[in-house]
């Protein structure tokens, strides 16, 4: 593929936004912040200990899609995993720690240097624009308005307000039916290969998959990318100058 399609479909977090980069960093800033106040375990005692309860907790797609939509419960929960092995109960301490490590995600939260100006590049070729994310309402909404992103989209589709979200095949049948597009017609960028990749694939869109680390493709994925780039300014090269 040479050109860009008619419709272009965008993740958000990981994609547009430099969201998750550093989880690990952040949960460890909170266990410091918390550590004196929860008795006898240190924050490098507890923080290996939330890193084993936070993959066991997004393992499961059920508990993670509910997760997703109530992000305050997923981080409880997963705390309440990890300081159950420290004998420390549940406590309005707790939820206050996971409204704490959400700050810490939304302070440290920026677009990609580039992803603005390339959307606006996009916008001005024509080109119909949807955004497609997973994830709570009113989360996914506090972000768009905060980086002020609305203005270059045609459709914004959030998983907490449609009811549905990526990889069900009708989240993305529903974002090209607002857009006026085929699937032959579309794109989808993102960088996860399960929901963006091979949820985008499954109804025929081409799917560019965004490796914002460099690594390649992980040992073990049968999810194969029409297309990899390393961040979304490089949509670029598909622009075609005049
Ligand atoms: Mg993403």
């Amino acid at each position: 593929m040479d050109n860009l399609p008619k419709a272009l479909l965008l993740d958000l977090d990981d994609t547009i936004l430099d969201s998750y980069s550093d989880p690990d960093m952040a949960w460890l800033q909170l266990c410091r912040e918390f550590a004196g106040s929860l008795g006898d375990v240190t924050a490098e005692e507890l923080q290996p200990a939330v890193m084993q309860a936070r993959d066991w907790y997004w393992s499961d797609m059920e508990r993670a899609r509910l997760g997703r939509l109530h992000m305050l419960q997923a981080r409880r929960g997963i705390l309440l995993r990890a300081l159950a092995a420290f004998n420390v109960p549940d406590s309005p301490l707790v939820t206050r720690m996971g409204e704490r490590y959400n700050q810490i995600r939304v302070e440290a939260m920026r677009p990609f240097p580039g992803a603005i100006e390339m959307l606006r590049q996009l916008k001005k070729t024509g080109i119909l624009l949807g955004l497609l994310t997973n994830g709570n309402a009113e989360m996914q909404r506090a972000k768009i308005e905060r980086f002020s992103l609305a203005g270059y989209f045609d459709h914004i589709q959030i998983e907490g307000e449609l009811g549905i979200g990526k990889p069900d095949e009708r989240a993305f049948r529903h974002a090209l039916s607002a857009l006026g597009a085929e699937p032959a017609e579309a794109w989808m960028v993102g960088d996860n290969l399960e929901f963006d990749i091979r949820g985008a694939q499954q109804v025929g869109i081409y799917a560019v998959w965004v490796d914002t680390q460099g690594r390649g493709l992980p040992d073990g994925t049968t999810v194969r990318p029409d297309c990899i780039i390393r961040s979304l300014s490089d949509l670029g090269k598909f622009i075609i100058r005049d």
